[in-house]
């Protein structure tokens, strides 16, 4: 695809959700925790998982030291909890004995792939949690990728790719560095509004004439619009 086209698909979204270009630079183990959190399931039930764990303990410490069982009921609601209690648990208290402290604003001195090699370590934390915590807290220009992303950016013409990971390799050389951060933001608008994954809303999208995905003849009379789901974990923490 023409760079042009490019920057005409990220104005439109831009248009679209009228959105920010700057992240709300939230704590980096906040945005850690919260993204850790939303593996697997909605925003909506990750932020209520998220805020029990706020109103439950007044520091990550006190987290850290609290009974694996209390925590899992704390965050029950937003699924696999046996799991991501026990990551969150265990990487809490390793960043404790690594750093000797659980303020983690001393990443941000390091360069990007340096905080990629750095949380990388830690049990359940992947590649695209750590780039949220770079993006949404660090404001490095970093274009997070998961399967919404990579099905739209596929059926656009953006990139050709199979998986996720190809996806946010050639993403990184694509979008400009200045829009990464609400492209990224807007395509999860998009993708949860519009370019669903079973039944594109193809005769709404406002990006038709730009798109290559070989179906969306098929869809262009799937009408079946609902108020779209817009609430972002990670711009409200
Ligand atoms: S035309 Fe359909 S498939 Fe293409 S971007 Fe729009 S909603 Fe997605």
């Amino acid at each position: 695809m023409k760079q042009k086209t490019l920057n005409k698909i990220i104005s439109e979204l831009e248009g679209k959700y009228n959105s920010k270009d700057k992240p709300s630079k939230s704590g980096i183990l906040d945005t850690l925790i919260a993204t850790k959190l939303s593996q697997n399931t909605t925003d909506k039930t990750s932020y209520i998982a998220y805020n029990n764990l706020k109103n439950k303990y007044k520091t990550w410490d006190a987290l850290a030291n609290a009974p694996l069982n209390e925590i899992k009921k704390q965050i029950k609601v937003c699924g696999m909890a046996d799991t991501k209690s026990k990551d969150i648990k265990n990487m809490l208290n390793r960043m404790k004995k690594n750093y000797g402290t659980l303020n983690l604003d001393f990443l941000k001195k390091y360069k990007t792939e340096k905080v990629y090699d750095e949380l990388l370590e830690y049990k359940g934390i992947g590649v695209k949690t750590v780039s949220c915590v770079l993006a949404f807290s660090m404001g490095r220009e970093v274009f997070p990728v998961d399967t919404h992303i990579h099905r739209i950016l596929n059926r656009l013409g953006i990139v050709k790719t199979k998986f996720p990971e190809e996806t946010f390799d050639k993403s990184a050389n694509i979008i400009p560095g200045k829009k990464k951060f609400s492209f990224h933001r807007n395509l999860i608008k998009f993708g949860r509004e519009i370019c669903k994954a079973n039944r594109p809303l193809c005769g709404l999208c406002n990006l038709y004439d730009y798109c290559e995905f070989n179906g969306k003849e098929n869809f262009y009379n799937t009408k079946a619009a609902k108020k779209g789901n817009n609430f972002l974990i990670l711009d409200n923490i």
